[in-house]
């Protein structure tokens, strides 16, 4: 389309967290998109953490990694699998990143004689930090802001939104509001009244919303919807019923366009757009809904019990499935589990292993055996960052007769063993990891290819580039070791010589890599990496 001037959507949640707004504001964009809009998308976190990269996994879920190295909520991994469209630095800012500017520029002297406040400085920050993804040709831009209306700690937000539609033309900006209507099964009907609170907070704090989606667990008839209405000042058509999908999240979008969401917001912007294109997208989750077989496959990592941890590692699993018309079962264990009860007992029957990316010492002798049961039995094996180095010191121990191998993580941290026999290191050894925050190699880097190997079939090309998170690397010392003992070191970032893919040659399909290629996955193009492991569990599993 190419508008002028862009148009802005503020996306606020309400009643409860977790109620799926990143999805939803995924959804929504990729509805946009699909009418040949040019979108951009921001997720505001109120926390004051600069970024997420120090936050366990417990806490936050995985860290989502962009090209240009920042360390992310895991919403733009949602805006990524929706929109086909790659996030930046500039897509996610928390509390932490933006006080911190503001404080360094205090010291600066940029407010010389002047008191710094909320409001205006931070306020003010927060508006620079959405209207900076304002560019020509930008026809919508949509700010996700994390938390729910009312947390203390997102009140300097909704003000920015407030103060920020005051000074555009309000016919610029539409506020869409997320709340759970819940279902009471006791008395069997469902209650408007948290909704009716929420949306009395947002225009309290001077914000009258153009759109409700509630979300559902069951049907909402018209006259629950009128009541909607009616309570919280807007028309009929404008509250949006989204019940939970059955099957899978890829169905949100589909949802959504039968309710008119991305109509309406078209309306509402005067937008004048074609027709979306869904059929792809239609196809993808007609096969997710119909697949033609099942594989299953085990994670073995150290917060499996949270989904979140490894998102990006489960979606990317079942895109491979996509792929081969196949249902992706997981097998989520503990490492630590098979620390007490063995890796033959407890990944007995899976077709393919995977050992996601982790940090520190804990669960790693689960993780190498994993691995060694899936390299010794010919089980499919596909290692991710940390996985690549539990493979590599697993082979190091096993194959190369090196049982004194380590990480020097293990060393820093635990005084672990001995530097010599480090397998895995820093690529400074003068280097000191004195600060947690932003100290990895971030970000994508480039890998070529060596001839001749799986990695290159899977890719189909001679060089990629991959997103990384992590502060160690294979030891290029120990690389001669590796190679001699029948390591195939199949991917190389060229700058500096570092190790990027391994493979074995004489398994069916034993490859790891140093980065994360699960973030660059999508449901429509799964990344071939987790495309060849699928298959190559599904020919596994049809043994
Ligand atoms: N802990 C390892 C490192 O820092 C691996 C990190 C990861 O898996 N993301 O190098």
């Amino acid at each position: 389309m190419g508008a002028i001037v862009s148009k802005y959507i503020f996306i606020t949640g309400g009643v409860v967290s977790s109620l799926g707004k990143g999805l939803t504001a995924a959804s929504i964009g990729q509805l946009l998109r699909s009418r040949g809009l040019n979108i951009r998308m921001q997720k505001l976190d109120p926390y004051i953490n600069v970024d997420p990269g120090t936050m366990n996994p417990f806490q936050h879920g995985e860290v989502f990694v962009t090209d240009d190295g920042a360390e992310t909520d895991l919403d733009l991994g949602h805006y990524e699998r929706f929109t086909m469209r790659k996030m930046s630095q500039e897509s996610n800012y928390t509390t932490g990143r933006i006080y911190s500017d503001v404080i360094e520029r205090e010291r600066r002297g940029e407010f010389l004689g002047g008191t710094v406040q909320v409001v205006p400085h931070i306020t003010n920050a927060i508006k620079a930090a959405f209207t900076s993804l304002e560019e020509p040709g930008v026809d919508v831009i949509m700010v996700e802001l994390g938390g729910t209306v009312g947390d203390i700690e997102g009140l300097p937000y909704i003000e920015a939104f407030r103060q920020f539609s005051l000074e555009r033309c309000r016919d610029d900006v539409m506020f869409i509001h997320l709340t759970l209507i819940p279902f009471l099964r006791a008395s069997g009907e469902i209650k408007t009244k948290p909704t009716q609170h929420s949306v009395q907070k947002l225009r309290e704090y001077g914000i009258q919303p153009d759109m409700l989606v509630c979300r559902t667990e069951v049907e909402v008839g018209r006259e629950q919807c009128k009541k909607i209405a009616l309570f919280c000042n807007v028309h009929t058509d404008e509250v949006i019923i989204e019940k939970d999908v059955d099957n899978s999240i890829y169905e949100v979008p589909l949802m959504l366009e039968k309710e008119g969401v991305a109509n309406k917001i078209c309306q509402f912007f005067k937008f004048n757009t074609a027709e979306p294109d869904l059929t792809e997208w239609k196809a993808m989750v007609e096969t997710v809904i119909n697949p033609e077989k099942t594989v299953e496959v085990a994670v073995v990592g150290k917060y499996t019990s949270l989904t979140d941890s490894y998102k990006s590692v489960y979606e990317a699993l079942a895109h491979g499935g996509i792929a081969n018309k196949a249902d992706v079962k997981f097998r989520k264990v503990e490492a630590e589990d098979i620390e007490n009860n063995g890796a033959a007992e407890l990944l007995h029957g899976v077709s393919g292993v995977l050992i996601p990316g982790g940090f520190g010492r804990r669960g790693t002798e689960g993780k190498m055996a994993a691995i060694k049961w899936a390299r010794e039995n010919n089980i499919p094996f596909l290692g991710l960052c940390y996985g690549l180095q539990c493979a590599v010191i697993e082979y190091a121990r096993n194959v190369c007769g090196e049982p004194e191998a380590i990480s020097a993580e293990w060393f820093d941290e635990e005084g672990e063993g001995d530097l010599a026999k480090a397998f895995v290191a820093l690529m400074d050894s003068q280097q000191k990891v004195t600060a947690k925050g932003g100290t990895m190699r971030l970000g994508a880097y480039a890998c070529d290819l060596l001839e001749g190997s799986k990695a290159r079939e899977c890719y189909g090309r001679e060089s990629v580039n991959e997103r990384h998170r992590h502060r160690y690397e294979v030891n290029p010392e120990k690389v001669e070791i590796l190679k001699k003992n029948g390591l195939c070191i199949s991917g190389v970032n060229p700058d500096r010589n570092l190790v990027e893919i391994i493979e074995l040659p004489d398994h069916p399909f034993f490859i790891a890599t140093q980065a994360h290629p699960e973030f660059k996955s999508r449901p429509i193009k799964a990344h071939p990496l987790f495309k060849a492991f699928i298959t190559a569990s599904i020919k596994k599993s049809e043994e």
